[in-house]
């Protein structure tokens, strides 16, 4: 057997963060398949009818051709264990999104080179920042036409604010896309077309001067020379230190269609992504090697699998190991549990986990005991700190359809908002009811889960509200005045923490002006 610090030492546990359509599934895919969790790429997307049984959740997901299930893949790749975590993009877009990007140690970013910098993107990078997270970047789409690669660089700087590394510089592009030269290798590794779905004999040249390269690039040789010339005296040199701290990124190209390029980004993990990381708690900082288990839930996942109709709680651990069978607390609810069935997902499919080490996810079947944000320890109280509720940015209100079921809808939005599905806010002023997500397809899926689970049919009605804050004060008096010059705009969330329901921008940017003494927060810790 291993020791713990062997285990933790060869752990990478990051996400992707991505706008839709910029490659990300191709890219996941392209993983799996260097990592040897797939035989042949074009497996992910599309299961095969029959795998699964049917329901009424499934159909859902079938009618808008998306999928609602998200998981967590381990795959090995040279001498590390890689644990990928699938951050939802499309409709499924959610605060869970948010959220699994706290769980992480870091990310790689991935850019529709012919795109650039796209919005998503740009808010996902923003959540990154509340842990200082190291981003790695992927240049996709190289097989098309695209940017010029100097100006797609500038433009991540500038609206990302974080330095770029080129670590492979592209030759060429769309039609003549010839392939990379690698800056630290100091060799060109040439692309083949139609080999997306394989893993590719590496055709490699050593050194820029090389000539080789005119015969094998003609004219890209001697305009590769003069770029990397350039490239050279202007860019920012790779330092391992800005790039731990989130200040610097290594920039990679290629095509994830093509399987060309994503190795180089794999190598980068392995090589210089942080193995797990430390975490904070309310007590004191917990060590990944520490003997002792401890982790915390940043997801729980209704009805992944119809055939196992409950929920799952995901779980990164944080230090210790987590073995079949081990007893471990709950550490809000003071209790010990038995964990005998924790689950992990490699490449879509569930199997039992024997063991688990710091950065390893685990999933723990959940009977509506756990809630998002709570830790599990070998017996110490500690709180891990830093999964928060991210503000939501869509708003409706709710509406029972059968008014004698107030209760129950209250209840049942409550105990929905802690699993992190959507936020309740319950305004001082009226007893409306306003449900608060990050992305659309939220707001359908708790109607469908109220009517189901709860019995409660409701539907919804446009409401004008453009954000929420939580809103704290230290002067427990100016908070008071506060409460009572802007009631209306004042309501309760799921946890009873006050958040201020801005209609509009404008009005949020003005009430924060005229109240300089209240701290309003784009999160909340649990
Ligand atoms: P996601 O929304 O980020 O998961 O993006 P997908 O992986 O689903 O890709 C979106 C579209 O871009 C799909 O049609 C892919 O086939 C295509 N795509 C992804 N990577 C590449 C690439 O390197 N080159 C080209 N030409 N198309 C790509």
């Amino acid at each position: 057997m291993t020791g713990i610090s062997e285990e933790i030492n060869s752990r990478r546990t990051f996400a992707i963060i991505s706008h839709p359509d910029a490659g990300k599934t191709t890219i996941t895919e392209k993983l799996l398949l260097h990592g040897k969790a797939l035989q042949k790429a074009g497996t992910v997307k599309g299961k095969k009818s029959g795998q699964h049984a049917k329901s009424d959740w499934m159909e859902m997901e079938k009618e808008r051709g998306i999928s609602v299930t998200t998981s967590v893949m381990q795959f090995p790749f040279r001498e590390s264990l890689i644990n990928l975590l699938d951050t939802p993009g499309h409709e499924d877009f959610s605060e869970d999104t948010y959220r699994t990007l706290t769980a992480v140690d870091s990310c790689l970013m991935v850019i529709d080179s012919a795109k650039g910098v796209e919005d998503r993107t740009i808010k996902l990078m923003d959540v990154t920042r509340l842990r200082e997270t190291p981003i790695l970047t992927f240049m996709n789409k190289l097989d098309r036409d695209i940017r010029d690669p100097i100006e797609l660089m500038d433009e991540v700087e500038d609206i990302l604010k974080i330095a770029c590394v080129p670590i492979t510089w592209p030759i060429g592009m769309g039609k003549q896309f010839k392939g990379v030269y690698h800056l630290l290798r100091d060799e060109v590794i040439f692309y083949k077309t139609g080999q997306g779905d394989i893993i590719q004999e590496k055709d490699v040249v050593k050194g820029l001067d090389n000539p080789e390269l005119d015969e094998r690039l003609g004219e890209y040789a001697d305009q590769l020379r003069d770029e990397i010339e350039l490239l050279s005296a202007a860019a920012n040199e790779f330092d391992l230190e800005e790039f731990l701290a989130g200040q610097l990124t290594p920039v990679f190209f290629g095509t994830a269609l093509g399987n060309f390029g994503v190795d180089h980004v794999l190598d980068g993990f392995v090589d210089w992504a942080p193995k797990p990381l430390s975490r904070e708690t309310d007590r004191r900082t917990v060590e990944p090697e520490e003997p002792d288990f401890s982790g915390f839930v940043f997801k729980i996942q209704a009805n992944m699998d119809p055939l196992h109709r409950d929920r799952i709680a995901f779980l990164r651990v944080c230090s210790g190991r987590y073995e079949q069978g081990m007893k471990i607390k709950h550490v809000r609810l003071g209790k010990d549990v038995r964990i005998s069935d924790a689950l992990t997902f490699m490449a879509g499919d569930r199997a039992r986990v024997e063991e688990a080490f710091a950065g390893d996810i685990i999933g723990l079947h959940n009977h509506g005991t756990i809630k998002i944000g709570d830790t599990f320890t070998s017996g110490e109280d500690m709180k891990f700190t830093g999964i928060p509720n991210f503000a939501p940015e869509l708003f409706r209100r709710i509406r029972l359809k059968d008014p004698l079921k107030a209760k129950q809808l209250q209840k049942g939005l409550i105990q929905l908002s802690e699993e992190g599905a959507v936020q309740v806010f319950r305004p001082l002023s009226s007893n409306d009811l306003i449900v608060g997500a990050v992305g659309v397809l939220q707001f359908d899926v708790v109607v469908h889960r109220l009517k189901t689970e709860y019995k409660v049919e409701a539907a919804y009605e446009p409401i004008n509200v453009a954000t929420a804050r939580w809103v704290t004060c230290d002067d427990a008096k100016k908070l008071e005045q506060f409460q009572n010059k802007c009631r209306d705009n004042l309501s309760l969330d799921g946890g009873d923490s006050l958040a201020y329901i801005a209609p509009t921008m404008v009005n949020l940017q003005l009430t924060q002006e005229r109240y300089p003494e209240i701290q309003f927060f784009k999160t909340r810790e649990h």
